[in-house]
């Protein structure tokens, strides 16, 4: 289990996002990688094998911008440990996914996307969350409803963050047994798999149950039930920095 950050904001996210990383280090991972949507609704990517450190000296080279994205440590499952298989992974230029546990029954999702045309950069069990949404949103669902759709499919164990770069004011996450805390600020908010992770930018939190979906905006969150029912969590502020 490693470690995940969104963040959807006024300002430029991504020293959020590593500092967000930096501070789930702990967990043990292999590489990691950020995704921002930046102001011409363009998904940029950047992505290293080995440490947090890395990846910021490729964005020192390359540097992203984005009021909206998210960033990943991974523990490989499926695939090596390689640039192409660290996250997030993206679909049809539009869909960027990160995910942190195990899609068991992602190969037959694989095989229904590749007959669909898709093609795989990747080894991941992840990346058919990518092309899955992707394939929703085709079909005319909301990001929201695309993401829904997708984790029904799913068994096993996940926390997963999905941003579309045709819409991009919300990141849509879901959770299944992997932990995920929103972090709400005030006019941006944020989500991680950890609390240590969004310490330097909020003290408040709301911690997703079993099942839930979230869309998370800058002005507010929304969190749907594993049964469907729209529901509101108790707010938690902490005192830890
Ligand atoms: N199963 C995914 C992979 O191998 C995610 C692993 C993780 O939790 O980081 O890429």
């Amino acid at each position: 289990m490693c470690g995940i950050v969104g963040a959807v904001a006024e300002r430029d996210v991504v020293p959020v996002l590593i500092e967000g990383l930096r501070r789930l280090e702990y967990r043990g991972y292999d590489s990691a990688g950020v995704a921002v949507i930046d102001d011409n609704n363009n998904i940029g990517l950047c992505r290293a094998v080995g440490k947090v450190a890395e990846l910021d000296e490729k964005l020192e080279q390359n540097p992203l911008k984005g009021q909206i994205g998210v960033a990943h440590t991974r523990w490989a499952t499926h695939g090596g440990v390689t640039e192409a298989n660290a996250h997030p992974h993206l679909s049809g230029g539009r869909v960027a996914v990160i995910h942190n546990g195990i899609i068991e029954n992602f190969q037959p999702i694989k095989d229904e996307m590749l007959a669909e045309g898709y093609v795989f950069d990747s080894d991941t069990d992840t990346e058919v969350a990518a092309h899955l949404v992707h394939h929703y949103l085709n079909e005319g669902l909301d990001l929201v409803a695309a993401v829904g759709k997708a984790v029904d499919r799913f068994e096993g164990a996940y926390a997963l963050l999905v941003v579309d770069a045709d819409d991009p004011e919300r990141i849509v996450v879901s959770r299944v047994a992997s932990p995920l805390v929103i972090g709400l600020g005030d006019g941006e908010n944020f989500v991680a798999s950890g609390v240590p992770a969004l310490l330097p930018v909020t003290q408040r939190f709301i911690y997703l149950e079993q099942g839930d979906l979230a869309e998370i905006r800058r002005d507010g969150v929304r969190i749907v039930d594993a049964d469907g029912n729209e529901v509101e969590r108790e707010i938690h502020e902490t005192e830890w920095n």
